[in-house]
């Protein structure tokens, strides 16, 4: 059998890669820093460097108010017309707006007031922090008592399916889930979480966010009723970029957007002084978008549509084996744990590996071994596995390097803690 602890193993596999020639779609300006963090910020397309210079030098600079009417007042549908074939879902009932905690806030609140008779959310502690803060806060305006079930993961890792299923009730409004969780990793059954809501009478509503574009996700299969998430993840739609939102189609007439403005107005230029909502997604619209960075993410989008869902997801799911397998070899006996799902259809495209010392060592492969993981508190280094770009030489270099930061203890200078970005 093959050695996988050589580079020459890790070539290979990099020779029969389909998928390799997508990493030319992208700006690397150091080829030779090992980025694994797509899953935080994806790295920036070519044409999407290309498409912003046009649209402020030609497009702003030269159609000024005209551009609305030239494309950019549907870009938005448009745009997320294109999504949908990432999410299985029509291209009518995806849009881009807003940003994820937000978007995540007017479809809990728009579920809430589609249920007023029940009085519960249930969610997990695997949980986006902030997805959690939304909840907190939509709750209270719900208009009538609601509370807050948040179901424990028993080891940290894996989603407590089995609670939250018990959890649901005939007075459970709403469930929302991070579909891939943004620590462990560990991904959910779509269409099970989703007939486990539907039978109490819930609704369903997931955050995508560090699942689209590198999970397949079959919305309308697993007759999912809301979903949100980002794009500047593994759709690579730059910092800060908008978000996107699913609404069922025939929940959109049905359920309100809480945050009323006039993008979301029927016939919005009428100017009527009172509100009604526009049929269809464009409902959940509120402001004006920011077209310069709705721009941003289409580029990002068609090459994902191009290199094919299920083909990335092979890839991921290829890669993160391998990174499993090196940890398996060189990293469990440096005391490193494995703090994602061992099986891969219960994770998603980022691994965790726990180690005491991980701020340490983080902050040794970042200053000095150039590599850029990230870290999440207590103890985890995240491995972003970003099948469009990230190579498996790379993903057998920073397994090296990060067993010679342990095994030399190059970590040992750092502060225990630093205020980063990560
Ligand atoms: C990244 C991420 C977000 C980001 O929300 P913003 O509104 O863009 O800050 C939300 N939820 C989850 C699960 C995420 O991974």
């Amino acid at each position: 059998m093959a050695d996988i602890t050589t580079a020459t193993y890790a070539h290979a596999l990099d020779q029969q890669d389909e998928l390799a020639h997508f990493r030319d779609q992208f700006i690397i300006e150091d080829p030779a820093l090992i980025y694994l963090d797509g899953n935080s910020l994806g790295r920036l397309p070519k044409k999407t460097a290309q498409a912003i210079r046009q649209a402020v030098e030609q497009t702003w600079g030269s159609r000024l108010i005209r551009g609305w009417n030239e494309g950019w007042l549907t870009l938005q549908e448009e745009i997320g017309g294109k999504l949908a074939h990432l999410l299985g879902a029509q291209a009518d009932e995806v849009a881009i707006a807003d940003s994820t905690s937000v978007n995540l806030y007017k479809l809990t609140l728009a579920a809430l007031a589609a249920r007023p008779d029940r009085h519960k959310i249930v969610t997990d502690d695997l949980n986006f922090p902030s997805d959690l803060y939304v909840l907190q806060g939509a709750a209270k305006l719900a208009g009538h008592p609601v509370k807050i079930e948040v179901i424990p993961s028993v080891d940290g890792i894996h989603g407590p399916v089995e609670a939250l299923a018990k959890a649901l009730d005939a007075d459970t409004a709403l469930i929302s889930l991070s579909h891939t969780t943004f620590k462990s990793s560990y991904t959910y059954h779509m269409g099970d979480m989703t007939a486990l809501a539907h039978a109490a009478g819930a609704m369903m509503l997931w955050d995508l966010s560090h699942s689209v574009g590198a999970v397949p996700c079959a919305l309308n299969a697993a007759d999912v009723d809301l979903a949100v998430g980002c794009t500047y993840k593994y759709l690579n739609g730059g910092p800060g970029a908008p978000a996107f939102l699913y609404v069922r189609r025939d929940l959109q007439n049905v359920l309100h957007n809480p945050i009323t403005g006039w993008m979301g107005q029927k016939d919005m230029f009428n100017f009527d002084l009172d509100y009604a909502p526009a049929t269809g997604l464009r409902r959940f619209f509120t402001g004006t978008p920011p077209i310069l960075s709705v721009l941003a993410i289409e580029a990002g989008v068609d090459l994902l549509l191009e290199a094919g869902i299920e083909r990335l997801r092979a890839k991921s799911v290829r890669q993160t084996e391998y990174l499993i397998e090196l940890w398996a070899a060189w990293l469990a006996p440096l005391g490193f744990t494995l703090n994602s799902p061992r099986s891969a259809t219960q994770r998603g495209s980022h691994l965790a590996l726990g180690h005491p010392e991980g701020w340490r060592i983080d902050q040794a492969l970042i200053h000095e071994m150039h590599v850029l993981p990230d870290f999440r508190k207590p103890d985890n280094l995240r491995f972003g596995i970003t099948p469009l770009y990230t190579t498996f030489t790379e993903i057998y270099t920073a397994v090296e390097r990060l067993r010679t930061v342990v095994v030399d203890r190059l970590y040992e200078k750092y502060r225990l803690e630093g205020p980063y970005v990560t």
